[in-house]
């Protein structure tokens, strides 16, 4: 068995192990999406991610406790509420439960808080305040910039030196042009503003997962986490401003996972996406999981459908193994099979090794399919596996399916949500005369191991 669970740092570039707080607690912030629109398939893959990481520490007997934020304040909702004609706050609202409403159906729990910008304006108001008493940022014209060649380290996550670097963010009252926003004045046609010290405004975009991770995890937490695109500038201005004003590390290990790209890069502002409830009701959740999963997280993940369809039939496989276990149960032999025994085993160690290893999960499931492909092996022989190794067998399974958070593979004599919608969705397809589509949602739900009839009360799925 391995030495207990570690991540690949993106700022020592190692693989370092998770060290819990001096609270024996595993701190774990993730930089959540700015709520302008309905999030898309790449932005649920830290989601997915970090969810699954801490249930697998939780698993293996960590206490975790994980915060991802909600952008509620930026350039990006005053534009899109602009276009909708509404006030900038109801739109962040509506896309910030429209968000929860989304992730929830991927029924991976709520982090243990999801704080809002506009709920710790005097947290931020008062880092800003801090830093500009360390000298480390000063006020301009209203606006407040963070002073970049007071703070010396600034560069090294994203391996970038001060003099290389380029400006990404203009303001008209900067010294240097590397200084960023902290603070920004508020301007005529911004519908949304607070009050400062340095007058009316609202708070820069990096500023405020500084304030609500220390207001939610204190210094020095054990991983921070986002997309690789958010290292520079977003996660280098991060520390520049916590370390800056505590003195102290702000994250141990900094972790990124790489995109989900489409064609090319996935984002909400060049308009290249698919959304997650899109993708959702055409291939329910554990589909989405296993496709998510299936691929290292340091690793590029192009969705297609060829992809998605490769994972549909990975879940098949998993249902279709729990399945022949219920049915073996309902009539067991009386032989204990070694070579099934022997499996369990060296499924657990590979799997927990492969996790603890930068949560390898495709080595874990590689582990699990091993398993299904001795399970598979054992109910074929004529000396059937006796009561008591099946019963051991399905509940390691379970288990080792549970911490990938797909244990509901496991028992679904019960018609899973999912496929009750895509049989709704086949109904209006078949309305709409749209063959096509209804033949591959009736092969999804086929696939899942159910079939579909129609009935004058609408569609009826029931166990293949
Ligand atoms: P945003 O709303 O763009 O700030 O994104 C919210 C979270 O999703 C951040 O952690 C991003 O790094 C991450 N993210 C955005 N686009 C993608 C993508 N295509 N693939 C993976 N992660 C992404
Ligand atoms: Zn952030």
């Amino acid at each position: 068995m391995s030495d207990g669970p570690r991540l690949y740092n993106t700022l020592s570039k190692r693989v370092e192990p998770l060290t819990p707080g001096p609270d024996g607690v595993i701190g774990i912030y993730v930089c959540g999406p700015t709520v302008y629109g309905p999030i898309h398939v790449g932005n649920a893959r830290p989601y997915i991610v970090f969810s699954v990481l801490k249930r697998y520490l939780t698993r293996r007997g960590h206490a975790v406790r994980l915060v991802s934020n909600l952008t509620d304040i930026n350039d990006k909702i005053y534009t899109a509420a602009r276009a909708e004609g509404v006030a900038s706050t109801a739109l962040a609202e509506r896309y910030g439960r429209e968000y929860i409403a989304d992730t929830d159906r991927l029924e991976l729990g709520r982090p243990d808080a999801e704080p809002l910008v506009t709920e710790h304006l005097p947290e931020i108001i008062g880092l800003i305040e801090r830093l500009i008493d360390r000298d480390l940022a000063y006020e301009a014209g209203g606006d407040v910039y963070f002073r970049v060649d007071r703070f010396p380290p600034y560069g090294r996550l994203s391996g970038r030196r001060i003099d290389e670097m380029v400006a990404s963010d203009p303001g008209e009252h900067k010294q240097h042009p590397l200084d960023f926003a902290l603070w920004k004045h508020r301007k005529p046609d911004e519908d949304a503003w607070w009050d400062s010290p340095w007058g009316q405004g609202r708070p820069g975009w990096h500023i405020e997962c500084s304030a609500m991770a220390e207001a939610t995890l204190g210094h020095n937490f054990c991983v921070h986490g986002g997309g690789l695109d958010l290292i520079f500038p977003h996660h280098e201005n991060e520390i520049a401003q916590s370390e800056g004003a505590s003195g102290q590390p702000m994250a141990q290990i900094w972790a990124h996972n790489e995109m989900i790209e489409l064609g090319g890069k996935m984002s909400k502002s060049d308009g290249n996406i698919v959304l997650l409830r899109d993708a959702l009701d055409r291939w329910g959740r554990d589909v989405i999981l296993v496709f998510t999963l299936r691929t290292h997280y340091r690793s590029k993940l192009p969705l297609s459908d060829a992809g998605l369809q490769d994972a549909a039939n990975q879940v098949e496989t998993l249902r279709n193994a729990a399945r022949a276990l219920r049915r073996a149960a309902a009539a067991p032999g009386d032989t204990l099979n070694e070579e099934l025994a022997e499996a369990v085993v060296v499924a657990r160690t590979a799997f927990v090794t492969a996790l603890d290893d930068d949560f390898n999960t495709p080595r874990a499931f590689a582990a699990v399919f091993e398993l299904v492909r001795a399970i598979n092996r054992a109910l074929e022989v004529e000396a059937r596996p006796n009561g008591g190794q099946l019963a051991a067998v399905t509940a390691e399974l379970a288990q080792l399916l549970d911490m990938l958070g797909l244990a509901g593979l496991m028992n679904e004599d019960v018609v899973p949500d999912d496929l009750m919608e895509m049989a709704r969705a086949r109904d209006a397809a078949r309305a709409a005369r749209d063959f096509g589509e209804a033949d591959r949602l009736r092969d999804l739900i086929e696939g899942a191991g159910f079939v579909v009839r129609d009935t004058p009360d609408g569609p009826e799925v029931t166990p293949a």
